[in-house]
């Protein structure tokens, strides 16, 4: 299993995303980690290995990978998976058919999918609870529960859970339950769950730390040496692993996060504000508005609000003519990136979720989804300017 350096833990965050778990290359000085395209590491002698034996038990890499992520996310180990939805099924194998799993009601659609028509299959029970009030935790944990799964902010709803809150639910519930966050929208520049007291952190890197569109990946990470233990174990023994070129993209996509999100957030607040006073928008769902429901728990949370914006046009027709309409907001799966994309939940990343499950959150088929990019903000909020025209006069 891969440990952080404990010298990196000196610097700050920007210092982290550019050097943490990174050295220069032994054999040349390279100063980027090299990517090691290899499947086998050749032995001097039977028995005798450089702590290197197959590609996919260990890479050189990877190991860099997991080391940077986990020391931006404060904790001592991290382990890399071959997607975000790789990096929870995992984690969900830490447990047993039987158990029973606390999941929050607005999580990615493939969460809900990988738990209710993979895992669920195979013996795993899951109770889904609206995470906006952490009393739902205490209410639904019983002598089985062995996790408690949740996203904040959510998506799409932009709901948020009181990390401290729940993390003290789940410890006095039956005092055996893993609390796990998946942190990929606020990333760890706007919110670091395991100081707030989770146990675990799932990334899908497919977005924000990588944040160019050009691979998919996911990370668990921990200071829980056991479950490392046992994450590490399941990533050999399953071996749903990255390969090192995409390790490597994700690795040097991260070393300009802090900087990415810093314009994300400023250009989402002001996205946001803008939307807000557009006559064609019936909702916006943004936590840095200060009419957000839970916009005290996100300025005592959160670091930043990002660049997810989620807004009600109040019917498909009028939802598509927007969507259809943007010129620089691409129409496509996935968010994160540094060029802004457009999408309809209901459609597309939440199509797998049961219709009423998704009316009963408010995710309805009038709800556009926007993941604002660095873009020339001016540029951004004219491109929205001419889509929202086409919806007007539409029903
Ligand atoms: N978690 C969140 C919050 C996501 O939005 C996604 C994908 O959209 C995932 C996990 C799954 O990640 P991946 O697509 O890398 O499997």
């Amino acid at each position: 299993m891969t440990r952080i350096f404990e010298r990196d833990l000196q610097y700050g965050l920007d210092t982290r995303a550019i050097h943490a778990g990174q050295e220069p290359d032994e054999t040349t000085g390279a100063i980027m980690t090299p990517i090691y395209q290899t499947s086998t590491y050749v032995q001097p002698a039977l028995g005798q290995h450089k702590g290197f034996e197959y590609a996919r038990t260990r890479n050189p890499t990877r190991d860099a990978l997991e080391r940077n992520v986990a020391t931006l996310e404060s904790a001592k180990h991290g382990i890399a998976f071959a997607s975000g939805l790789a990096a929870t099924e995992a984690v969900l194998k830490l447990l047993t058919a039987g158990d029973h799993v606390i999941c929050g009601e607005n999580v990615y659609g493939g969460t809900h999918r990988l738990m209710t028509q993979v895992l669920g299959r195979l013996g795993l029970n899951f109770s889904f609870v609206d995470v906006r009030d952490p009393a739902c935790i205490a209410k639904a944990i019983t002598p089985a529960t062995k996790m408690v799964f949740i996203e904040t902010p959510t998506n799409p709803m932009m709901h948020l859970a009181d990390l401290r809150a729940i993390a003290e639910h789940t410890r006095a519930g039956n005092g055996e339950a893993f609390f796990v966050v998946d942190n990929t929208f606020a990333t760890p520049v706007f919110q670091r769950p395991l100081d707030c007291g989770a146990d675990l952190v799932v990334h899908s890197t497919t977005k924000y730390l990588n944040g160019h569109s050009d691979m998919v990946g996911g990370i668990v990470v921990t200071s829980n040496d056991e479950a490392a233990d046992q994450l590490a174990f399941l990533q050999n023994a399953a071996g749903a692993v990255p390969g090192p070129l995409d390790c490597w993209l994700a690795l040097r996509g991260i070393k300009t996060l802090p900087l990415r999100m810093r314009q994300h957030d400023a250009s989402g607040r002001r996205i946001a504000d803008w939307l807000v006073g557009h006559s064609e928008v019936r909702q916006v769902y943004y936590p840095g508005l200060p009419d957000h429901p839970q916009h005290e728990l996100a300025c005592r949370q959160m670091e930043g609000f990002g660049g997810m914006i989620s807004f009600e046009m109040g019917s498909l027709e009028r939802a598509k003519a927007v969507c259809e309409r943007t010129r620089l907001f691409a129409l496509a799966e996935s968010l994160g990136g540094v060029e802004s994309l457009i999408g309809h939940p209901a459609i597309m990343t939440h199509a797998s979720v049961p219709e009423g499950l998704r009316q009963s959150m408010g995710l309805s088929f009038g709800l556009v989804r926007i993941s604002v990019g660095i873009e020339d903000p001016d540029d951004l909020v004219a491109d929205l300017e001419q889509a929202l025209e086409a919806a007007r006069g539409v029903d």
